[in-house]
């Protein structure tokens, strides 16, 4: 028998960590199984979904994909569909079936910060794909969600949602400081922070977070401005590479029905990290 196959689909690609961590995870539960990424522009998005139905056992897809992708599928599961976006595909007998488990890896970030009570305060810098998530799970353990963005009509399409719950604040509103410094939960779901916006925080200049605060950068591998910020008015501080290498292990589970090897994922995804990094500095 051929091992089965497995890949992540996006456009760029070359930068994904998944290839390395759903490797780890197959070889450590000794599944003859193979991981590949997959370059596939827009436009040939239809195209490939053909070969991938017949050929490979479950998909990841990234950007630009996951809310295209779901016009390819057979079935979406409601967590995707309330979404309007799918990160996960699991192929079997030739129908592709459609999950998002970005909301599963941001829960037990959560989980694992001791921040999943409810009722909490939550500030969430961003409105994009993993905003969406994020804010999917906030919602679900009835916190209260101040959401800042950039486009404040986007924002405002986010908090359709659940008007009662989600209040827009504008970046440089009044009200921003104080509500951050009552604020229990502070999420950047926006890339500043990354590599090409080291420098950058979505924080307001001189904004003070409350001490007990969890601050969560969904950025990765990087103790970014954000957190560094957080860390020095002792908050606690964590950063995004929980929610990937949880979200990566929900796919798992949803191909094989297995449970992964974190600790392994974990690895894997901190080893292309600290490679990528030495190969720029
Ligand atoms: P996205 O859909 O493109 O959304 C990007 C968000 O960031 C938008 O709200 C956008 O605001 C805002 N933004 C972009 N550039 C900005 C800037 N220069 N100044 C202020 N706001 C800016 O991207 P995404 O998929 O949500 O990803 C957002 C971040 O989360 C990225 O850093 C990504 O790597 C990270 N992420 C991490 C995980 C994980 O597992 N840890 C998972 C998914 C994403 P506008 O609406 O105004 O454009």
């Amino acid at each position: 028998m051929p091992p089965e196959r497995y890949a992540v689909i996006g456009d760029p690609i070359e930068h994904s960590l998944s290839p390395a961590m759903q490797t780890a995870a197959f070889a450590s539960a000794g599944l003859d199984a193979v991981y590949e990424a997959h370059r596939i522009p827009p436009a040939r998005l239809a195209a490939h979904m053909a070969r991938f139905r017949e050929a490979y056992a479950g998909l990841n897809v990234t950007i630009p994909h996951k809310e295209t992708v779901l016009r390819q599928l057979d079935q979406v599961d409601p967590v995707a569909r309330s979404l309007g976006a799918a990160n996960t595909l699991v192929c079997r007998g030739g129908r592709l079936v459609g999950y998002n488990t970005d909301p599963a890896g941001f829960q037990a970030l959560l989980s694992g910060a001791a921040a999943d009570e409810p009722g909490a305060l939550a500030v969430l810098f961003g409105a994009g794909g993993a905003a969406r998530a994020v804010l999917h799970v906030l919602l679900g353990l009835g916190d209260r969600v101040v959401l800042v963005n950039r486009d404040e009509r986007r924002a405002v399409a986010r908090a359709a949602l659940d008007p009662l719950r989600v209040e827009v604040v504008p970046r440089d509103d009044r009200r921003l400081p104080g509500l951050l410094s009552r604020a229990d939960i502070v999420v950047n779901a926006t890339p500043l922070g990354m590599r090409h916006l080291a420098y950058e925080s979505p924080l307001p200049p001189g904004a003070a977070l409350a001490q007990r605060a969890v601050a969560i950068d969904l950025v990765y591998g990087r103790l970014t401005p954000f957190l560094r910020t957080a860390r020095d008015q002792g908050c606690v501080a964590v950063d995004g590479l929980e929610m990937l290498v949880q979200q990566g292990a929900e796919s798992f589970r949803l191909w094989t029905g297995g449970e992964p090897d974190i600790d392994a994922m974990r690895a894997a995804c901190l080893q292309q990290i600290e490679e990528a990094e030495c190969s720029v500095s």
